[in-house]
């Protein structure tokens, strides 16, 4: 369901099946040069492809001429109002003019940015928000929320092929998730422009990302959306960066930078968690590769869960062991563990390949079939998924009524019907756009 059209913003491409683009807004007075460079350079380095300016004066029109010159993405002039504002952004050499057709002025001024916008070959953005549907559309709106916004859309979608003008893609957006969701996907149905995602005022770090990330996460999941706004009730416009790249990382519709996985903890937790994890995750940043990197609470469980990750840790009693590819590298003091951790993919990436010392791996090895052993009778979330796994396979169920066996033995596998296994087909991510770069 990827949109069929494409567009270009600066050399960005939108849509068609190309890899779903992040965008943001700064946050600062488009006219104070220093500040807004600043900003936008700060999301470009976390990842954004595009950003967004706020155009609602002449002297932010003016800046706009510096800032498109200077910035290392390409710029979105954001307009309302004013179409003035619109011919001057695209003079200035904005990339994309994100224009409400709504309340611009009435169609004439729609077409006079139209035509200049045809002459400098810049795209627009046309969008719809919840807030400010055209009247007429207003008793559908009470009665079908999501069918007034598609409503809206589709009119200025066929004012702009009206006027000849085509290269644009279209936001609708509203604060209601659900009518998000249904909305967009209606949009997807009925228009083949590249469509740009988002929850209007979402809110704060926490609340806002969370919001987005089911909205916009169930939409992508769908095949819907082709570029993406996170919008964060913070000065920090790198957050919703973030927020983006986490939404994209999760679904695997693109990768950047480190992956890190950690266990959720629990009573057989040995070390602090917490601080270890929020360290690590704080010095993966600095990181380009992408990396799997995972934090064991602890070794009852060895190291198999994780074992798939290019570097790992776990720790118990005092000392903790570091571990690369389901293998240990070496055993350390506990307080070592997140900067040796650290010297170990440095020197891995350095080298171009993970090196084991016989000796260290040996003495890890050591270790960790100790601990294993000393805790071999524990049942761990991880152990009861393995077994229910290997249970499973078998057409097994450990976890039936009646599966803790005449003689006691826990959870003792009870034959029972094969179990439904899904399969691709009823993937709710099928078929899509999974395989994009
Ligand atoms: S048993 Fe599993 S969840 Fe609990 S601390 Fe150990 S690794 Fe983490």
């Amino acid at each position: 369901m990827a949109s069929k059209r494409q567009i270009f913003v600066g050399g960005v491409p939108i849509g068609g099946g190309a890899p779903v683009a992040v965008q943001t807004m700064t946050k600062t007075e488009t006219a104070n040069l220093q500040a807004t460079m600043e900003q936008i350079r700060t999301v470009a380095d976390a990842g954004a492809d595009l950003v967004r300016v706020a155009v609602p004066r002449e002297k932010d029109a003016e800046a706009l001429k510096t800032i498109v010159k200077d910035s290392p993405i390409p710029v979105i002039a954001d307009i309302h109002f004013n179409h003035t504002l619109a011919l001057k952004a695209i003079d200035a050499g904005a990339h994309c003019i994100r224009l409400n057709p709504g309340n611009i002025g009435g169609r004439e001024k729609v077409a006079e940015v139209a035509v200049k916008a045809t002459e400098a070959g810049v795209p627009m953005r046309i969008g719809v928000n919840s807030g400010s549907l055209p009247k007429h559309l207003h008793d559908l709106e009470r009665e079908a929320p999501v069918e007034a916004l598609v409503a809206a859309a589709v009119e200025f979608v066929e004012l702009m092929e009206s006027l000849e003008f085509e290269n644009f893609k279209v936001s609708i957006k509203s604060t209601n998730v659900p009518n998000t969701i249904a909305a967009n996907r209606l949009l997807a149905e009925k228009i083949p422009y590249p469509i740009h995602l988002g929850i209007t005022e979402a809110g704060t770090k926490w609340s806002g990302a969370l919001k987005s990330s089911v909205g916009l996460g169930t939409l992508l999941a769908d095949g819907v959306g082709d570029t993406i706004r996170i919008s964060l009730s913070t000065f920090h416009a790198e957050e919703e960066v973030k927020v983006a790249w986490e939404i994209l990382k999760a679904l695997q519709l693109r990768e950047r930078g480190p992956v890190l996985i950690a266990c959720p903890t629990c009573g057989r937790l040995q070390f602090d968690m917490d601080t270890v994890v929020a360290e690590i995750e704080q010095r993966l940043e600095a990181y380009e590769e992408p990396i799997e990197v995972a934090v064991l609470g602890c070794a009852v469980n060895g190291i198999g869960e994780a074992s798939h990750a290019d570097f790992g840790i776990t720790g118990a009693k005092n000392e903790g062991l570091i571990f690369a590819q389901g293998k240990p590298l070496r055993k350390i003091p506990q307080e070592q563990l997140v900067d040796t951790l650290f010297e170990e993919i440095d020197k891995s990436l350095g080298r171009g390949k993970t090196e084991f010392e016989e000796a260290q791996a040996a003495e890890g090895e050591e270790w960790l079939r100790r601990i294993e052993e000393e805790n071999a009778g524990d049942l761990t979330p991880e152990k009861i998924a393995a077994m229910e796994k290997a249970a499973a396979e078998k057409g097994e169920d450990i976890t039936a009524p009646g599966a803790e066996g005449e003689d006691g033995e826990y959870m003792k596998p009870v034959k029972k019907g094969k179990r439904v296994e899904l399969g691709e087909d009823a993937s709710p991510t099928a078929g899509r756009r999974f395989t994009r770069a």
